[in-house]
């Protein structure tokens, strides 16, 4: 927090920051995992580093400074000062800590705090069943998805808590035009005919890193993949589904609005995609070792 390491508790904000008024933070969450030789590696550090920077950039927040080099030197310390065994998820946010500036963003007082929890999924392993949400994305000339902004995801949880209240896992957004964009969390991808289809990234989506990783994991076994704009009633009648983000790794998708897909079970496209990133995200799959960064 800032640059100390300090119990939880005592990792506080003020009442009066800008980011507790108005959500004004940025943030990402990266893997901090287990992998050869029971080694504790960063998944994707530049690529989370750099979204932080954009997100900071696209707010019009102060962020100069905190590139890879400096969030490696923190999750390092925060490491250190904690007893980590397994894999775990590291949290960094870059907050507007001014108290009181009013309605406003550039040239105010930004501070970094970073914390480590445990990597637990946030959908259920054996798959998720989803319901079309009643809130939409809100759309780039709002607040834009692509920047990743604490104040933002108030329309996250309206969207997952009304699928919640349905009896669903997780929500899927539409954008303002009926399109499809993703969970509340996490990206989504959809299997018709053999070819990989997920929305592209100019429909109110946030530009994931795991769904980045996956495009290129794809086309690496010879799979057609394909961005673009994404009907409502295509999903109904898709081959396999599956969401993708950090917090929920590669989740099969086995249910929509009560359309049940492939009978109810993870398709095949699915299943091999799972293994193989499964081992990429611990460092164990020949080919990929650009997207890791030792501790
Ligand atoms: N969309 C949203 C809205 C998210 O919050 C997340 C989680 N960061 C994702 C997609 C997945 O992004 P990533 O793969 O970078 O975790």
């Amino acid at each position: 927090m800032g640059d100390r390491v300090v119990p939880l508790a005592e990792a506080n904000l003020s009442i009066a920051s800008s980011a507790v008024l108005y959500g004004l933070s940025v943030y990402t969450v990266f893997p901090v995992f287990v992998g050869e030789g029971n080694a504790l590696h960063i998944f994707r550090l530049k690529e989370h580093a750099q979204r932080l920077l954009n997100s900071a950039r696209i707010i019009g927040i102060d962020a100069a400074g905190w590139d890879a080099n400096a969030l490696l030197a923190a999750v390092r310390e925060t490491v250190a000062a904690n007893e980590v065994t397994g894999d775990v998820f590291a949290r960094a946010t870059i907050h507007v800590s001014e108290l009181l500036p009013g309605v406003r963003s550039r040239g105010l007082e930004t501070s970094l705090s970073l914390f480590l929890y445990e990597a637990a999924p946030i959908l259920p392993k054996d798959g998720a069943r989803l319901k079309t949400s009643v809130w939409r994305r809100v759309p780039d000339y709002a607040i834009p998805s692509r920047a990743k902004v604490n104040g933002a995801y108030v329309n996250s949880v309206l969207a997952r808590q009304d699928a919640i209240d349905s009896g669903y896992d997780d929500c899927v957004f539409l954008d303002v035009t009926g399109h499809v964009c993703e969970l509340s969390a996490a990206n989504l991808f959809l299997v018709r005919d053999g070819v990989l289809i997920t929305p592209s990234s100019s429909t109110d989506i946030l530009e994931g890193i795991s769904r980045k990783t996956l495009i290129t994991l794809a086309e690496d076994m010879g799979l057609k993949v394909e961005e673009r704009t994404i009907d409502l009633t295509e999903l109904y009648i898709v081959d396999e589904a599956f969401a993708c983000g950090t917090s929920a790794y590669l989740t099969p998708v086995l249910e929509i609005d009560k359309r049940i897909i492939n009978g109810g079970k993870p398709g095949p496209v699915t299943e091999s995609l799972r293994t193989k990133y499964q081992d990429l995200l611990h460092g164990k799959l020949a080919g990929y070792e650009r997207f890791i960064t030792k501790l």
